[in-house]
């Protein structure tokens, strides 16, 4: 009997995107359906939205070589046309990096801020759908049976060809029932561990020179998604059955809305995880769990003229004289960094922030305020079948971040297109 659809993307993320495109660009008559249980594209294409387009940011060097990866990324910049954002004046803080053996990654990259973002997304949505691709929004993939190859959604039974799941880090639940019903074999052992860090711009020149400056430091530590102009903290929530913990991001609106004079990065540690504990995700859940602990149920804040003092912040000290600005953030509990995260990871961080400052003056102002936890799960990582296809198993593709196959927007959206150019070349 004929199936329903030639192939179903569950995900709209770019990873969904990519695939999605590539796939009507080889065959306009593919029957195509897309499913995505919000009811619009979630992830970074709407918040922030900074497109990154040099190697190797955004992209898991375990599964992609610079060459390939720059294959994909040409292709991206020409169907998307972003906006490359210039650098200026940034030799100096090189020549700096460069004496302390800290690297400047220069990167090619473009912002639309996550109102921007949004725009892009219903843009690209209306595209697929004026191609003929069915988009379901609001409808959740439950399970499947990839021998029959059926899908279950929270509203019906459908029959496909050809499956693709790219349910990005928040899927992660998901992905994971899926792959112990169908016998997929993953590991799950990387983390990123950090904070986000806030400060007034004038404080963070760099950024008016180069948007999102990626500095690597030693101990595996880096800069990570910066905002300014009209910069935000935000919170994710993470749940599942043992219980809700939340994790802090940033964000920041496109140029149209007006500056608010703070900027926010994310100061991160790379944490491979070896036998006995070997999930990512349950460690993620632990630390998270002991910031939710002493944040009474909310991330903490610390500012650093009290972290150099070893003592905790307070709501009453929180702002006034040398603290001169207001969190933006506030439902971020003052308190003490010091006894939520592991002294490996906090000395790593602090000896990162102080090469920075050396660097860029300014940035350990005492008013600078370090939100805690800001932690990145690389998810699951399959065995591939076919890992040049991202082939879980016959007709089961995985892509995206929550296949561990990216860890960006222009990643995520390689590895889509990477997987439909296999699925195409196999019909054909
Ligand atoms: C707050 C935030 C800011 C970020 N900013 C940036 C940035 O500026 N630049 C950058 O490069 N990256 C950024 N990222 C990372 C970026 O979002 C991801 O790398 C990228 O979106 C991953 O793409 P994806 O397609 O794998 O997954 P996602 O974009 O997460 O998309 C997955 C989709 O699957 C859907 N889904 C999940 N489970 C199911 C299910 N069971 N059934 C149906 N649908 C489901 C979700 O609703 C979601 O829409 C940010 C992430 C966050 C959270």
């Amino acid at each position: 009997m004929k199936s329903e659809f030639d192939v179903i993307i569950v995900g709209s993320g770019p990873a969904g995107l990519g695939a999605a495109f590539s796939l009507l660009a080889a065959n306009p008559a593919c029957r195509l359906l897309i499913l995505d249980r919000n009811q619009y594209s979630s992830g970074g294409l709407r918040n922030d939205c900074k497109m990154n387009f040099s190697w190797p940011i955004g992209f898991a060097d375990t599964v992609w070589t610079e060459v390939q990866a720059k294959r994909y990324l040409n292709q991206i910049e020409t169907f998307l046309k972003p906006a490359i954002l210039e650098k200026h004046d940034i030799d100096t803080y090189r020549r700096r990096a460069d004496r302390l053996g800290v690297t400047l990654l220069e990167i090619r990259q473009a912002h639309l801020g996550t109102d921007g973002g949004l725009e892009l997304i219903k843009t690209l949505c209306a595209r697929l759908t004026a191609l003929g691709a069915e988009l379901a929004l609001g409808e959740e993939a439950i399970a499947i049976d990839a021998q029959a190859r059926r899908l279950t959604t929270n509203r019906r039974e459908l029959s496909y060809d050809d499956l693709l799941l790219a349910p990005g880090r928040a899927g992660f639940a998901f992905l994971q029932s899926v792959m112990k019903t169908n016998g997929i074999n993953y590991v799950d052992n990387s983390i990123d561990v950090g904070i986000r860090v806030e400060l007034r711009e004038e404080r963070y020149p760099i950024v008016q020179d180069y948007y999102d400056p990626k500095f690597l430091f030693h101990k595996k530590t880096r800069t990570f998604c910066t905002n300014s102009r009209c910069a935000h903290v935000v919170q994710e929530k993470y749940q599942d059955n043992a219980g809700v913990w939340y994790s802090v991001n940033g964000h920041a609106w496109s140029d149209k809305h007006p500056a608010n004079g703070l900027a926010n990065f994310a100061m991160l540690k790379t944490v491979g995880l070896t036998q006995p504990l070997a999930s990512g995700q349950a460690y993620a859940r632990a630390l998270g769990e002991q910031a939710m602990l002493l944040g009474g149920g909310h991330p903490i804040m610390q500012r650093v003229g009290d972290f150099r003092l070893g003592r905790r912040s307070t709501q009453d000290g929180f702002c006034g004289d040398l603290y001169d600005f207001e969190p933006s953030l506030p439902s971020c509990v003052p308190g003490d960094l010091g006894l939520a995260v592991p002294a490996k990871i906090m000395r790593a961080l602090w000896d990162s922030l102080k090469l920075l400052d050396t660097i860029v003056p300014g940035v350990l102002h005492p008013s600078t305020i370090m939100y805690y936890p800001e932690i990145k799960t690389y998810a699951n990582k399959p065995v591939f079948e076919d890992p040049a296809s991202f082939r879980a198993i016959p007709h089961l593709y995985l892509a995206g971040d929550g296949a561990g196959t990216s860890r960006g927007i222009t990643g995520a959206w390689a590895s889509g297109i990477r997987v439909a150019e296999a699925i195409t070349t196999l019909k054909n």
